[in-house]
């Protein structure tokens, strides 16, 4: 084995809580029918570039449905790496990687590691001298900016249900959020392929493609229209539910030859009212949310959103907005999913100004702080909650920090 290595992680996530997956795709037998096989595959944009350095390796990550407190530091305690001198580069997704390689850079003195990707860095103490961190792409790390083709090579069960990603960029169009991190990462645009290499692919085994941007611009979702249309193959995206995307994501369902089972749009709302949606810059509003459900159920497809609770101002009119929301949702589809999430930010965020609270360390890395809540603000995001969760227009994702009461905790 060579003693460079491109280190990429996989765990496996239960599907009974993720609206993404669908039952159907699970009617195969399997050896483990309620799980898909998450592939970090964060090399496979470069993967013959990386192939020119070193060799690939493949770690189990053990990571939960909360990416931030589901995690199994044991199993990280006790990876073993091949090699005992040389370099590893990682794709690091989650803050927990990290907190996995820096363990790694503890065990292994003699060897370089060098991690980047989506994962957001912020130390908290001084690094090994043997780990750095990078926010550079794999090509402009090596200073090679040829066009390589999207591939991957992992020894896949033939029973198991993938999640895989194929990346075009990680830079909003948008960008004016102001609690969102995808402003730290290098600016990584991939131009649309001639053909999808991950075309015929395990050809046995359902595939759930993260087609991946932070939100889908309207001239990204007219490439959707290029995607191959297997019936083995589901494509989850990000949207901004927007003036702009609308009415292109309906022409789009219009005419796409994927089948509408097989497509898994994420609009992240972020908060039920358009006063708060004006605070945080997200440039649309309650209408164009109610909208997009309805374009998803003109064309039979799954909506799916996210919203943020934890907002530290709100008034009556939110809670009014909130059910004037939910009043809007139309009452006879069964297939809208909303995920709550609670709000956290890094210091860098403009949302940082709100976060007096507790903070949530993973090893020596921050993964933020949560809101400061008074009473007052506690009891009103509850009331946000309990709309969102009783309306019984919707399924509220059991993902959710907020199902049970006394989880959000007023400081
Ligand atoms: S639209 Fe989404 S990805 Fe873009 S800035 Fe806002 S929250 Fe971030």
């Amino acid at each position: 084995m060579n003693d460079t290595l491109f280190l990429q992680f996989w765990h496996n996530r239960h599907i009974s809580s993720s609206p993404h997956f669908s039952a159907e795709s699970y009617s195969k037998k399997s050896a483990d029918n309620d799980s898909v096989l998450c592939l970090n595959n964060g090399f496979s944009n470069t993967y013959d570039l990386c192939k020119q350095h070193g060799d690939f390796y493949w770690i189990e990550h053990g990571l939960g449905n909360d990416y931030l407190t589901d995690v199994d530091f044991e199993m990280y305690k006790a990876t073993e790496l091949p090699i005992n001198h040389g370099k590893v580069y990682a794709s690091t997704w989650y803050t927990s990687q990290l907190y996995h390689i820096w363990l790694l850079a503890k065990k292994y003195p003699d060897i370089e590691f060098t991690c980047g990707g989506t994962s957001t860095y912020v130390p908290l103490e001084e690094m090994p001298s043997n780990f750095k961190y990078t926010n550079k792409t794999v090509g402009q790390f090596f200073s090679d900016n040829k066009k390589y083709d999207w591939k991957l090579d992992y020894p896949v069960p033939k029973d198991r249900a993938l999640h895989l990603s194929y990346s075009f960029n990680n830079h909003c169009y948008w960008k004016k959020c102001i609690f969102c991190n995808f402003s730290d990462l290098a600016h990584i645009v991939k131009d649309y392929p001639e053909r999808y290499e991950f075309d015929g692919l395990y050809p046995d085994n359902p595939k759930y493609l993260l087609m991946y941007t932070p939100s889908y611009s309207p001239r990204d979702l007219q490439e959707f229209l290029r995607y191959p249309a297997d019936k083995n193959t589901y494509y989850v995206f990000f949207m901004r539910a927007s003036d702009e995307t609308l009415d292109v994501f309906d022409e789009i369902l219009s005419k796409t030859k994927i089948r509408p089972e097989n497509i898994f749009p994420v609009a992240g709302i972020d908060a039920t009212s358009d006063r708060i949606l004006d605070i945080i810059n997200k440039g649309t509003n309650i209408n164009n949310y109610i909208k997009f459900v309805k374009i998803c159920q003109k064309h039979n497809v799954k909506a799916l959103l996210t919203t943020i609770l934890g907002w530290p101002f709100i008034t009556e009119k939110d809670i009014e907005d909130t059910q004037r929301f939910v009043d809007g949702l139309p009452n006879d589809y069964s297939k809208i999913n909303i995920r709550l999430n609670k709000l956290r930010s890094l210091p860098a965020r403009e949302t940082y100004k709100y976060q007096r609270g507790s903070v949530l360390n993973i090893g020596p890395f921050s993964a933020g702080f949560e809101p400061y809540l008074s009473e007052k603000q506690l009891e009103m995001n509850c009331q946000i909650r309990d709309i969102l969760i009783s309306s019984g227009k919707s399924v509220v994702d059991s993902f959710t920090m907020f199902l049970e009461k006394n989880i959000i905790k007023a400081v």
